[in-house]
């Protein structure tokens, strides 16, 4: 089919029109299982209740005045965003990449104000921050970045989970203000790091006066376990951006920040036509009640546990499958080899998953899952998996 689309994006060969839950259904009637859920951003599932009526009774009323008004449904969201992250203030933006990018900006504006000439912001290989020229900057890989040089200067890059290389960095570079790091990479192919990276990432931030700034743009809103995925390590980031699962689909991202770096961003400095608009921010607030009187967050730990467990019982022996890992609802199972086909495999099984990083099968479903769903899931991807692993040779059909 060829539309006006420009051809940013390898589409499936499906559509869908109506969602409830875990659930989706095709154009054509059939009915899908969603362990993607729009890639991290449904986390309480299609259609619920709470968003539904937060969106339509804020429709009816007013959705957008423009940020030179008041906005109470922005104040309101402020602070209890803030009050859960122990943050001073936020900046409303509409994406991950935005929310990222007024991260950036803080940093430069940060530098600044501190007399540092030419700034530099500490990244990470194999890292996702979004699609923006600064962002892409941030982002470690080169195959995004291909063709959209000059990229923008003052990054400086290390390896994730290398406490060493960043030790490395501190003493060889005088100018680093701030790391920018997600807290779990996804994009990157659900690497966890560490117990104890993010904690001492934090005491080599304070020791140099670098700003910690931690994307759980996708690790965020109850996914892993908790609220935010740092909050597994006890720390406090300066800067903390946000955006998928915060508004269940309702474009709306978050740029927190604490202490000093909260004061930064002052009148003129940043801005957004969009940001924190009024439908948005009820969406998000309807979000926020709902992970924490439905004690989301804590669900998706368990569910998420269960998935592993499943997986690792079924695939854990099988010759070609690398590793079984991730934190809460945030599942990557690696192979050793290429496995995007997994995708249609899956989908004409009437499961909706994703492959990321080439040979990582990543599963982030809504955390309102319930344990069938989630014996679905485990039973769909070992079959996919294993039926993949035979036909491409080196694996068993168990
Ligand atoms: C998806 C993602 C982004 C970019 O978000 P957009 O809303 O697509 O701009 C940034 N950081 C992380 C960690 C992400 O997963």
């Amino acid at each position: 089919m060829t539309d006006h689309l420009m051809a940013t994006y390898n589409r499936l060969p499906v559509s869908f029109e109506r969602g409830e839950g875990a659930w989706l259904w095709s154009s054509d009637g059939k009915r899908y299982l969603d362990a993607l859920a729009g890639i991290a951003v449904c986390g309480l599932g299609h259609a619920h209740p709470r968003v539904r009526d937060a969106l339509c009774e804020q429709a009816a009323r007013l959705v957008h005045v423009s940020n030179l008004y008041r906005i109470p449904a922005q104040s309101a969201l402020g602070d209890r965003l803030c009050t859960a992250a122990g943050m001073d203030r936020v900046f409303f933006a509409n994406s991950g990449a935005e929310a990222n990018e007024a991260a950036i900006k803080l940093a430069r504006l940060y530098a600044s104000r501190r007399g540092v000439q030419r700034p530099e912001i500490l990244v990470m290989e194999n890292s996702f921050h979004g699609r923006t020229l600064a962002t892409l900057t941030a982002t470690g890989s080169r195959k995004a970045q291909a063709g959209f040089e000059p990229l923008v200067s003052g990054f400086v890059r290390v390896p994730y989970d290398d406490l060493a290389a960043v030790e490395t960095a501190a003493a060889n570079r005088a100018n680093i203000v701030a790391v920018l790091v997600e807290s779990i990479q996804g994009e990157g192919g659900i690497v966890v790091p560490e117990e104890g990276y993010l904690a001492a990432l934090r005491r080599l931030c304070d020791r140099h006066g670098w700003l910690l700034m931690l994307d759980e743009v996708q690790s965020g809103m109850g996914r892993t376990g908790k609220l935010f995925a740092h909050q597994h390590e006890g720390i406090q980031p300066d800067v903390m951006t946000l955006a998928k699962g915060l508004g269940n689909g309702v474009p709306i991202g978050a740029c927190l920040a604490r202490g000093e770096a909260a004061e930064v961003l002052g009148p003129g400095s940043h801005g957004s036509t969009f940001g924190g608009n009024p439908l948005a921010c009820r969406a998000a607030m309807a979000v926020l009640d709902t992970l924490e009187q439905d004690d989301l967050p804590t669900r998706a730990a368990g569910l998420g546990e269960r998935i592993r467990d499943g997986l690792r019982e079924r695939l854990a022996a099988v010759p070609g499958v690398a590793d079984i890992r991730g934190r809460g609802l945030m599942v990557g199972v690696e192979l050793d080899r290429p496995c995007a086909e997994l995708v249609a495999a899956a989908l004409a099984e009437g499961l909706l998953i994703n492959v990321t990083a080439q040979r990582v099968v990543r599963l982030l479903p809504p955390l309102i899952i319930d344990a069938e769903q989630a014996q679905q899931i485990i039973d769909t991807v070992a079959r996919v998996v294993l039926a993949f692993l035979h036909e491409t040779g080196g694996g068993t059909a168990g």
